[in-house]
C-alpha cells in the first residue's frame, strides 16, 4: 500500500528548506560571537526542535553540548492548553551553564516562559532562547528571545520538526496545514 502524499495536506510552503538553512547558519555566526570563551549547553525542546538542534549546531565550530527536554502544552490540538508538563528532564546539572534553549516556535510563549522560570531556578549561569520561528500575533506572555530566524503569520505551522497529530515532521520545509486536514 502507498501512503498518502504530504503535498496533499498543504496549502503554502511558507518556508523552504533552503531558507531555513540560510538562516541557521546566520544564527550560528552571531551565537559564536556572542559566547566567545563560554561554553554552551544547548537544551533542545522534544520533540518539535529536532531537525532545528540538528541543523543549527552542525553550523556551529566550537565545543557545545547537547541536551533534550521533553514538555507538553498541546496534545493534539492546534491550540495552547498553558499546561506545561515535564515528559523527559534533562541529563544534565545545569547550575553554573551557559544554557540556549533550542525551539522550534514561539506561540503563546506560554511554554518558552515557563522554561525560562524553570531554567532559572535551577541555577543556571544564563538562559537564552534561539526559535526558529515566532508567532508575534499569537503571544500571550512576553518571552525574550535573542535569536529568532522568522516572524511568521498566525498560521498553524507543519514540517521541518513541526507536526499535527505527530504527522508533518518529515516534512523539509515549514507549510501551512490546509485546513482539510483538522476541520
Ligand atoms: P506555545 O507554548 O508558545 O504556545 O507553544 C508550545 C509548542 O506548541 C511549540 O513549541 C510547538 O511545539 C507547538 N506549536 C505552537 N504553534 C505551533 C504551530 O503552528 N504548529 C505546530 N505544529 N506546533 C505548534
Ligand atoms: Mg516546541
Ligand atoms: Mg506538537
Amino acid at each position: 500500500m502507498r501512503a498518502a502524499d504530504i503535498s496533499d495536506d498543504i496549502s503554502e510552503v511558507l518556508l523552504t528548506e533552503e531558507q531555513i538553512h540560510e538562516k541557521l547558519a546566520e544564527l550560528a555566526t552571531q551565537v559564536v560571537t556572542d559566547y566567545e570563551g563560554r561554553e554552551v549547553v544547548l537544551v533542545g525542546v522534544l520533540k518539535g526542535a529536532v531537525m532545528v538542534m540538528a541543523d543549527f549546531a552542525r553550523h556551529l565550530p566550537v565545543h557545545v553540548s547537547m541536551d533534550w527536554m521533553a514538555v507538553s502544552s498541546y496534545g493534539a490540538s492546534t491550540r495552547s492548553s498553558g499546561v506545561v508538563q515535564i515528559r523527559k528532564d534533562l541529563d544534565t546539572d545545569i547550575t553554573g551553564k551557559h544554557v540556549l534553549i533550542v525551539e522550534d516556535i514561539i506561540d503563546s510563549g506560554l511554554t518558552l516562559s515557563w522554561l525560562l522560570e524553570n531554567f532559572a531556578s535551577r541555577g543556571a549561569a544564563s538562559v537564552e532562547v534561539l526559535a526558529l520561528l515566532r508567532k508575534p500575533d499569537a503571544m500571550k506572555v512576553h518571552v525574550d528571545c535573542r535569536y529568532v530566524g522568522f516572524d511568521i503569520p498566525n498560521d498553524f505551522v507543519i514540517g521541518y520538526g513541526l507536526d499535527y497529530a505527530e504527522r508533518y515532521r518529515n516534512l523539509r520545509d515549514v507549510a501551512v496545514l490546509a485546513p482539510h486536514v483538522y476541520s
